[in-house]
């Protein structure tokens, strides 16, 4: 009996010592390579991924479809309401852009129209276009069909660029921004900032507690940057005189004419014009430049203008979105980066 059982040990005794062993390498294993992991990859290309979190606040329901006002007919097109995104992403960002960028763009331009139509049950439409709560255009957001993007961009571009527009518009579906609970009402942007976006206050009437400035430094390939324009000084005062009637600026002349403020964001806050005095904002729209983050260089009777950036500096930069793509940001980081304190659900 003792000799029989002593076979036994002796038999499975290797088998027994192979098993222990396994075990213990893949305890080792499984708790270390998620360690290694998340050292190798960067910060910036983790997310705290919140899909699977339970959501504290009430989540917004969607609409099904949306009701666009089309500026160019004066008709009111009713499509899904994904279909609209796609539209809308297709114009406001260039496709070549990076996929994270485009997934940022699609949830951004989501909540700005989710806000437009929720907005529009309680107050009504906007008096610009009564029959709908958004129109087609840079009032709105601008929008094209598939129909019309096919005709405009060809068949090659539907089959590449809409395609990969499509791919980040589904890759978010529903998602939407929310601040404290609050779906974002304003979740506006602009093509590049010139390094430093604004603060909502410094460009349009209000605060708004998530368009703050913040930096914007992978702008890198934007256009719009040290874009000179030059007029004389008596070009300028015309402009000026005419855009601002109700202004007394007094004798315009080269001695006169100076910044006499900045933002957070850089952009010219206050310049002295004459006697009067306008917003940088307010140069800006006179003379066309592409923004009011601008500098001015005055040689005898020529004033020349060198600014940076394109549109009006608040929320999200796209060059800026882009670039922040390029260095492996996620389009969730590149969504909290712009819209302080925001998150997505
Ligand atoms: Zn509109």
């Amino acid at each position: 009996m003792f000799v029989r059982k002593y076979l036994k040990r002796k038999i499975y005794m290797p088998y027994i010592k192979v098993f222990l062993i396994s075990i213990v390498c893949m305890s080792i294993l499984l708790i270390f390579i998620p360690m290694v992991i998340t050292h190798i990859v960067p910060d910036n290309m983790r997310d705290d991924d919140k899909d699977n979190a339970s959501y504290p606040y009430d989540k917004v329901d969607l609409p099904k479809t949306i009701s666009v006002y089309r500026t160019e007919s004066g008709s009111v097109d009713k499509l899904p309401f994904e279909e609209y995104i796609k539209g809308v992403v297709s114009c406001e960002m260039p496709s070549t852009f990076h996929s994270e960028a485009l997934k940022a763009q699609a949830v951004a331009a989501r909540t700005y129209s989710a806000a437009k139509v929720i907005n529009s049950e309680t107050y009504g439409n906007p008096s610009a276009h009564p029959s709908a709560p958004l129109c087609d255009s840079t009032h709105c957001q601008v929008f094209k069909t598939e129909k019309e993007l096919r005709n405009i961009k060809g068949s090659e571009w539907m089959k590449d660029g809409y395609e990969k527009i499509c791919d980040a518009v589904d890759d978010t579906k529903g998602k939407l921004l929310y601040y404290k609970g609050e779906l974002v009402q304003q979740a506006l942007f602009h093509s590049s900032s010139g390094g430093a976006t604004e603060n909502c206050e410094d460009v349009f009437t209000a605060a708004v507690p998530y368009l703050v400035s913040v930096e914007s430094p992978y702008e890198d390939e934007a256009t719009h940057q040290d874009e000179e324009t030059s007029f004389t000084v008596s070009e300028f005062a015309s402009l000026v005189r005419s855009a601002y009637p109700s202004t007394d600026f007094g004798n315009i002349s080269s001695d006169n004419i100076k910044i006499i403020s900045r933002s957070s964001g850089n952009r010219v806050d206050k310049i002295k014009v004459g006697s009067g005095a306008l917003t940088g904002r307010q140069i800006r729209e006179a003379l066309g430049l592409s923004s009011a983050n601008f500098t001015i260089d005055i040689s005898g009777d020529t004033i020349t203008f060198t600014s940076n950036g394109s549109g009006h500096g608040v929320g999200m930069s796209q060059y800026g979105a882009d670039g922040m793509a390029k260095k492996g940001y996620s389009y969730k980081k590149i969504l909290s980066h712009y819209y302080s304190g925001t998150e997505i659900y």
